[in-house]
């Protein structure tokens, strides 16, 4: 598959052009591009567990939902990535790459122990390459028990953490959580409160209260902010100047704070999930946006001293 052709999540996020050196590494290549199903859960099931127990264990994190995951490289953070999507979201992004990841009880029961044994063996990968783990989703928030789990581990190994979130459910983040973490991704969908909750279904301000939160941390997370542009409904030069005032912003708490920042031009290939779940898809007749868009709004967010791409 063309570097170009990458998956970005959760997002509806293919760049438009992705580094040279962006490729996928091994198994599960997913064919066509948007299509996740299977890819990396084989032999990671559990089973016998009863739903007592099961509750029990998700409660303290030592189980999961989880859609799957891939080994990509130059995609959701730097280096070689092992990025594992969570299942269960909490919001309802009109543009939704990954419908399929949004409903927890539809992930596949994972142990931390198990996920654990499984970045462990790419430990050498992940350091050779500047590499590490990521926990998408859906929504990696949704499950701050078992995630948090995964970070501690992850660390105790020496290895680089991100968590891909959209911030709205940040106050389920611990501070302990955040010790843990060296890269949010952080998916700001809107600048105008009104539009967001157009795009999402929810409120704004969570996001923001998260970001500022985590500008405020003296020893990091860095941050990535990643926002989608969707011709006619978040292009909009006012809504896009609103997010690149926040994001630029969370330097003056915390200068470095905000280290890039992704334009991620919408497109149409999360569509047929969409059909194959009998959701009604409102973006059916938007068309990705121009490249002279896209040059606008990156260079809206450069007018503000922010790196991006
Ligand atoms: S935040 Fe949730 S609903 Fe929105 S794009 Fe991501 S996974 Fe989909």
């Amino acid at each position: 598959m063309a570097a170009t052709m990458l998956r970005r999540h959760p997002c509806n996020a293919v760049p438009s052009r992705l580094p040279d050196d962006a490729v996928r590494l091994e198994v599960p290549l997913q064919a066509p591009a948007h299509r996740r199903t299977g890819a990396g859960l084989d032999g990671l099931t559990v089973s016998d567990v009863d739903h007592h127990e099961r509750l029990t264990a998700m409660r303290e994190g030592r189980l999961g939902s989880v859609h799957s995951w891939e080994l990509v490289t130059a995609v959701d953070g730097p280096g070689t990535r092992l990025t594992t999507f969570l299942s269960g979201c909490p919001l309802q992004c009109l543009y939704c790459h990954n419908p399929d990841t949004l409903a927890m009880k539809d992930g596949q029961p994972v142990t931390s122990d198990e996920l654990l044994a499984r970045i462990a063996r790419y430990t050498a990968v992940f350091h050779a390459t500047g590499g590490g783990i990521t926990l998408s989703g859906g929504e990696v928030l949704m499950q701050p028990a078992f995630a948090a789990r995964i970070l501690r581990g992850a660390k105790e190994l020496g290895i680089h953490t991100a968590i891909d979130t959209s911030g709205y459910l940040g106050a389920a983040a611990s501070d302990a959580m955040l010790d843990d973490v060296d890269l949010v991704l952080l998916d700001v969908k809107s600048g105008d409160p009104d539009t967001y909750r157009t795009v999402t279904g929810r409120e704004l301000e969570p996001t923001l209260t998260f970001g500022r939160r985590l500008a405020a941390r003296a020893e990091g997370p860095e941050v990535w902010i990643r926002y989608v542009l969707v011709p006619g409904l978040t292009d909009d030069v006012d809504n896009v100047e609103a997010v690149a005032v926040y994001a630029a912003s969370l330097n003056e708490v915390r200068p470095g704070t905000v280290t890039r920042v992704e334009v991620l031009p919408f497109h149409q290939m999360g569509r047929d999930k969409w059909d194959a779940l009998g959701r009604d898809y409102q973006l059916a007749d938007t068309e990705p946006p121009s490249v002279d868009l896209v040059d606008r709004v990156r260079a809206q967010f450069r007018a503000h001293d922010l790196l991006t791409f």
